[in-house]
C-alpha cells in the first residue's frame, strides 16, 4: 500500500526552529525562597556562578558575532524566576538587553518567571524595557500536584498572572511539566485543557527529571517517587499535543536538548532523559496518523509512505522505531520517501 501524508495538521504546533535565533542567558535564582521538589539550585548554589550585567553584555556580543541578520534575534533570560530577583538587578540586566533592542541589534526580549511574581508594578517595568514575551512556570494546574511539588503557588495564581500579562500586551508562554509527584495522565490532560483556555501563544513541555541533590532525588532513592519511563513520557506528551492540535499554540520546546541544559555541573540525572525526546514524540504522532490511514486496508506486503522531505526522519523514527513497529506488527516492508 502507498500513502501520501502532508503531516501539516499532525505537526502543526511545532515551531519551525529556523524562524529566529535565541541568545540564551541563564540567571540562576540563588535567593529563591521556594523549594520545588525537582529543583536543586539551592543545594548547588555555591557551584553556580553569578551572572553580572556585564556578563550579559559579553554573552550578547559573543552571539551577535556569529548570528547573521537574516533571522530575527531574541535575548532570552532563562532560569525560572527572573521577576523574583532584586528589582535593581532586574533593571541592570534589562538595561543591557534593551540597549541592544533600541539600537536594532536584537528584535525581542523574553524571560521566564513564576506566576506569583507577576503584578502590575512588575509588568509596567518590563514594558518600559520592551520585554515582549513572558513564559510562566505553570508546571501543573492541579493544586494537589502543585502542593506535592512544593511549588508554593496555586493554579489560580497562573490564571491571574496569565490574564495580567495579556492585558499588558505581552506574549504569554506556559511551561508545563509531565510526571510531577502525584500527577496522572488525566490530571495532565486537564492541565493542558485549562492552560489552552488561557490562550498562551507558546508552550514548553518538560518531562520531570530527577536531578541529584534535589528533594525529588531523595524521594526517588527512598522509592517515594518513580520517574516516568521514556515510553510513558512520550505517550503522555503525544496525548497532550493531540489537545494542542485543536489550537494554534506553538510548542517551542519538548524535553531538554541535553543534560547541560538542566545542570551546571556533573550531577546525575534520572528519568525520561533523551537527547531526541521531541523526535520520539513527533514519530509517535506520525505513527498514529499512518495507523489511522492503513486501518482496514490490505497492505499487500508493502507500506510505502510519501512525506515532505523535512519529515522523513520523524516518519522513520529515532532508532527506526516506526519502521520496526510497522514491519513487526503488519509483516510489511516499510519504506519512507521524501518529496519536495
Ligand atoms: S524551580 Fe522552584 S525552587 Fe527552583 S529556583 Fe525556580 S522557583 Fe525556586
Amino acid at each position: 500500500m502507498r500513502i501520501k501524508l502532508d503531516l501539516k495538521y499532525e505537526l502543526k504546533n511545532f515551531l519551525n526552529k529556523d524562524i529566529q535565533y535565541t541568545i540564551p542567558i541563564f540567571i540562576p535564582h540563588k535567593g529563591c525562597p521556594n523549594d520545588c521538589v525537582f529543583c536543586n539550585q539551592k543545594r548547588i548554589s555555591g557551584q553556580i556562578k553569578d551572572v553580572e550585567p556585564n556578563d550579559v553584555k559579553n554573552i550578547i556580543e559573543e552571539y551577535l558575532g556569529y548570528y547573521t541578520k537574516e533571522r530575527k534575534i531574541e535575548v532570552a533570560f532563562f532560569g525560572g524566576s527572573f521577576t523574583g530577583i532584586d528589582i535593581s538587578l532586574q533593571r541592570a540586566y534589562l538595561d543591557v538587553a534593551s540597549y541592544y533592542l533600541k539600537k536594532g541589534a536584537i528584535n525581542s526580549i523574553r524571560l521566564s518567571t513564576r506566576p506569583d511574581y507577576i503584578n502590575d508594578e512588575i509588568l509596567t517595568m518590563l514594558k518600559e524595557y520592551g520585554v515582549g514575551t513572558i513564559e510562566l512556570g505553570v508546571q501543573s494546574l492541579n493544586d494537589e500536584v502543585l502542593q506535592k511539588s512544593k511549588r508554593g503557588h496555586s493554579a489560580y495564581d497562573v490564571e491571574r498572572a496569565s490574564k495580567l500579562i495579556k492585558k499588558y500586551g505581552i506574549t504569554l508562554g506556559h511551561q508545563i511539566m509531565i510526571g510531577l509527584p502525584g500527577s496522572t495522565l488525566e490530571m495532565e490532560l486537564d492541565t493542558i485543557k485549562k492552560s489552552l483556555e488561557m490562550q498562551p501563544k507558546q508552550l514548553r513541555l518538560y518531562p520531570v527529571y530527577v536531578i541529584q541533590d534535589s528533594e525529588l532525588y531523595y524521594m526517588y532513592k527512598k522509592n517515594a517517587y518513580t520517574p516516568l519511563s521514556i515510553q510513558e513520557a512520550v505517550m503522555r506528551c503525544k496525548k497532550i499535543i493531540n489537545e494542542c492540535q485543536k489550537t494554534d499554540v506553538a510548542i517551542i520546546r519538548l524535553g531538554l536538548q541535553s543534560t547541560s541544559e538542566i545542570t551546571a555541573s556533573n550531577e546525575n540525572i534520572y528519568g525520561p532523559v533523551s537527547d531526541n525526546f521531541a523526535e520520539y514524540v513527533m514519530s509517535a504522532l506520525v505513527r498514529d496518523k499512518i495507523e489511522s490511514e492503513i486501518k482496514d486496508h490490505n497492505l499487500e506486503g508493502i507500506l510505502e509512505i510519501f512525506v515532505p522531505k523535512k519529515y522523513v526522519s520523524v516518519t522513520v523514527g529515532p532508532k527506526k522505531i516506526n519502521k520496526i513497529y510497522f514491519e513487526n506488527k503488519y509483516n510489511v516492508k516499510y519504506i519512507v520517501k521524501g518529496e519536495n
